[in-house]
């Protein structure tokens, strides 16, 4: 591990809770909208969930069919592996169409790409009133008919982007349906667990048209690093994500220390999950550790990915591959050896307390303190010493 990365990471942490130590975590009411508003929420999010891991399990297959639809449809699809080959390909393009004026409609994705940054030079212009070019982050690909479900905040925006004569889209690889009525499901979902309310956003299927020859559609598909997490199949269902951001607000843990520490624009517990592989392992696999494995963020998450369970699987996978901080890893295998003894743990409670501090070597624990008994003596109490 990167020393200074994870030592700074949790200097970061300890500036941020002692900056917001009085912060308490609202609760939140995505259950009780989604109760409103569907019949069987739990069934819903199972449905959502298999179309999700449908794509996700064939994602090969599926985008070869998508981009076949989408080209006989009239648009034109580039394959990007990173941000860079991605910016490279957009620079072509513009230049190409002698594209002057931009209109960037900002999203997460854009700013993984570093679109707006970019644009930061003499060459373009951004003009968020201008519909000659717009550069957009559709919500999802539909597989069947090549085209893109559209959500937008207001009319104006639709109208903007929707008369555009240079249509950019930019999309990561694993964001697709396979036919255009799973987007109704995946609108309400976004807008109860995202937003909190019950009502689904501005949403427009758009797919491209091959008769109208004034207009360009191109579509940017970029990887990132999530082909990293689709090898990894242990953690490969955090692909299924909607970025809808419920697991973040039910986290303790970033409820206290918020974005900052994570200097990424993904940040809460999914990112715990995949940023090491999307990123590199080695800046980013400390964040695992922040994790005080409450499951909250499995429980509401409405993809059902077992959040809590992947950083799990994540610190195993650390463990095994030898990829912790030294220090970290003696820790853990002093701690380990000593919990699993079952004579230990049915020793003295005041011992168990010493010890397991003195392992740690933390003020963390110390609101934290064993029982007087264990189940295995309480057990054997209760059955006459059997
Ligand atoms: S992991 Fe689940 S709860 Fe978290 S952002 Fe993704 S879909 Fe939402």
């Amino acid at each position: 591990m990167n020393n200074n990365d994870y030592r700074d990471f949790l200097d970061a942490c300890k500036t941020a809770i002692s900056q917001r130590k009085d912060e308490v975590l609202t609760p939140h009411n995505f259950e009780l909208i989604a109760s409103g508003v569907f019949r069987n929420k739990e069934y819903v999010k199972q449905v959502a969930s298999n179309i999700r891991n449908k794509f996700i399990n064939g994602i090969v297959d599926n985008l070869v069919s998508f981009n076949k639809n989408f080209s006989s449809n009239g648009g034109e699809v580039f394959w990007c592996v990173d941000y860079n080959d991605f910016l490279l390909k957009l620079d072509k393009i513009l230049q190409k169409d002698k594209v002057k004026k931009v209109n960037i409609f900002s999203s997460y994705f854009t700013n993984e790409l570093g679109i707006n940054k970019f644009f930061e030079n003499d060459d373009y212009t951004v003009d968020s009133q201008t519909d000659d070019c717009v550069i957009f982050h559709p919500k999802f690909g539909i597989v069947s008919t090549g085209s893109l479900v559209l959500n937008f905040n207001s009319a104006y925006d639709m109208e903007l982007v929707l008369n555009s004569k240079t249509k950019i889209f930019v999309l990561p690889i694993t964001d697709f349906l396979f036919k255009a009525e799973e987007s109704e499901i995946f609108s309400h979902l976004d807008s109860i667990y995202r937003s909190e309310v019950d009502f689904p956003y501005l949403t427009s299927i758009y797919t491209p048209s091959p008769i109208d020859s004034n207009e360009k559609t191109y579509l940017f598909l970029v990887d990132n690093g999530r082909s990293d997490v689709l090898e990894n199949k242990d953690i490969r269902q955090a692909l299924t994500c909607i970025n809808c951001g419920a697991c973040k607000k039910v986290c303790p843990v970033y409820n206290i220390i918020g974005d900052e520490p994570y200097d990424n624009v993904f940040t809460g517990p999914i990112a715990n999950v995949i940023l090491p592989f999307i990123e590199n392992t080695e800046s980013y696999k400390h964040l695992c550790f922040s994790c005080v494995s409450c499951g909250n963020c499995s429980a509401v998450c409405p993809m059902k990915i077992p959040v809590a369970e992947s950083i799990v699987l994540n610190k195993k996978y650390f463990f095994e591959n030898k990829l912790m901080d030294m220090k970290d890893e003696r820790i853990s295998k002093s701690l380990s050896k000593y919990l699993l003894s079952r004579k230990k743990m049915n020793g003295k409670q005041w011992m168990k307390n010493i010890r397991v501090k003195t392992i740690i070597n933390s003020k963390i624990i110390d609101g934290y303190k064993f029982e007087k008994s264990t189940f295995n003596l309480q057990y054997t109490d209760n059955n006459d010493g059997k």
